[in-house]
């Protein structure tokens, strides 16, 4: 079913013969490791109106309505599906200036895990339990950075060093017009619903923190491969070598949940007014055309979510360089980057600015693209962050030409080998936790959660091999764990 056209490049016919064939990227492993819902989720979202293009990752699996590990354009149309409920899921880096040799000592890294979840507790639902020291979020401030994201007013009000902003992907997100004030006019009409405004300031407790199933922090010790591309691209990153870095995985908590489940119930609540067809049948795949009311407040609201998110990876990075300063005073950190992989983006595709919903994907902009221009990664291309698994560890990439073939993105990680059920029958518990012994990699839970356990993911190193053979990306950084922070 799958054509292969390079080593680790093939396509899928579409069953409309009229459409492009969905790109697969992907080594023989990979190709053969796609199940039948993850071929026919991506079938479903090539074929499904408006869409003019679809990627297949590496990392794909089945997901909700498309596959996580998927990238579908469109001209024409938004869809809620292929951004997903955790909008805005994202990667940020953190690097410090410690040494290895600094949190060799399993003592240091306990007193680490329990000073970071101190500060950002994890777990789905968990919120701040006060704040961190003296950062007290109003009403006032909750509307702002819904409406502005990371901007300097915000980062201060937080104690956020305002020039991470310029680390990020989109520091701030704005209206289906591209106004701010779309987005605080969206707001309003927000607020006029009781519930929502009764459960805002709980949304707000939640920023900085993680929540979670996969979501994680992660301490990492860099190990910058050995080409001049990659010594040249992590000096402009600001990677250090043999140094501690710390990798954050989370995104818009409950606020992105409610704002993205009310979106399905009023988009699916117009189809059934309206009978319009679902595409292939499936309601997770329902869609507004661009223009329309409902997707300007679809997008305003994605925005704001984003928006939220943003934020929350901003504060857990705050966080947890004050973490690491109570531990080891002294700690100097910056942010190396922050990229989401569940969200649409206004981008330039086959010279025609389309819709680009990553779905668990990643933008992947190289050097010399337009976009890249006002950033400091004109010359390298953006950093890439790939989380792999905590034992066979996770990668800085920077694009390639190559990239836009896959739509200038790439995988957003390893992707799961396993549903979470099949991981907890399949799996046993002593022999994942001797893992994390053997690698010696400390974690915060009693026993590691065994349908998080590496094994329940893809092989990385099979992953990787798909993206560097298909040309996409290179390997700027090796990041090895020492220690996980899940719930
Ligand atoms: P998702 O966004 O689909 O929830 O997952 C992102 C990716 O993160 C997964 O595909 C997996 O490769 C990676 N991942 C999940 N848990 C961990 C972890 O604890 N550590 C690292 N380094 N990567 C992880
Ligand atoms: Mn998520
Ligand atoms: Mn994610």
């Amino acid at each position: 079913m799958i054509h292969v056209t390079e080593e680790a490049v093939g396509f899928i016919p579409a069953r409309n013969t009229s459409l492009t064939p969905i790109t697969v990227i992907g080594t023989e492993a990979i190709r053969d490791g796609f199940d039948g819902t993850c071929i026919a989720q991506a079938l479903n979202s090539r074929e499904a109106p408006g869409v003019s293009e679809l990627v297949l990752n590496p990392d794909a699996h089945a997901g909700y309505g498309a596959p996580v590990g998927c990238v579908m354009v469109s001209p024409t149309h938004i869809y809620p599906g292929p951004v997903g409920v955790d909008i805005k899921c994202s990667m940020s880096l953190l690097q410090t200036d410690v040494h290895e040799d600094d949190i060799r000592d399993k003592t240091v890294r306990r007193e680490l895990i329990e000073a970071i979840c101190e500060r950002t507790p994890t777990g789905a639902g968990k919120s701040q339990r006060s704040v961190a020291k003296g950062r007290v979020i109003t009403e006032e401030l909750g509307r702002k950075i819904c409406i502005e994201g990371a901007s300097v007013e915000v980062c201060e009000a937080l104690g956020i060093p305002p020039e991470w902003a310029e680390r990020c992907e989109d520091s701030s997100h704005r209206g289906h017009d591209r106004t701010t004030e779309a987005l605080a006019k969206r707001l309003e009409v927000l607020f006029e619903n009781n519930k929502f405004k009764e459960r805002f300031p709980g949304k707000m407790r939640q920023l900085g923190t993680y929540g979670g199933g996969n979501h994680f922090g992660e301490a990492e010790i860099v190990d910058i491969v050995n080409t001049p591309e990659a010594k040249r691209a992590a000096e402009v990153f600001g990677l250090k070598q043999d140094h501690v870095a710390f990798l954050s995985h989370c995104g818009s908590r409950g606020l992105g949940h409610d704002l993205a489940s009310n979106q399905f119930k009023v988009l699916e609540k117009m189809f059934d007014t309206w009978g319009t067809p679902y595409p292939a049948d499936d309601k997770k795949l329902v869609y507004a055309p661009l223009g329309t009311q409902e997707a300007s407040d679809y997008l305003d609201d994605m925005a704001i979510a984003a928006n939220f998110a943003t934020v929350n990876h901003m504060l857990i990075n705050a966080l947890v360089l004050e973490a690491f300063q109570e531990v080891l005073p002294g700690t100097m950190g910056n942010l190396v980057y922050f990229i989401s992989h569940n969200i649409a983006r206004h981008e330039k595709v086959r010279d025609k600015f389309q819709w680009v919903h990553r779905k668990g994907a990643t933008r992947a902009f190289p050097a010399g693209h337009f976009a890249l221009k006002e950033t400091p990664f004109y010359e390298t291309g953006h950093p890439i962050l790939l989380p792999g698994n905590p034992r066979d560890g996770s990668m800085v990439m920077a694009a390639l030409p190559g990239a836009e073939k896959s739509c200038y993105s790439v995988n957003h990680g390893a992707g799961r080998s396993m549903g979470r059920r099949a991981a907890f029958r399949n799996l046993d518990q002593k022999t994942v936790d001797a893992d994390f012994e053997d690698y010696d990699i400390l974690h915060n839970s009693r026993a590691y959660p065994r349908d998080e356990a590496p094994d329940a993911y893809k092989d990385f190193q099979e992953v990787l091999a798909s993206v560097e053979k298909a040309g996409l990306a290179h390997g700027v950084a090796r990041l090895k764990a020492r220690f996980v922070i899940k719930d």
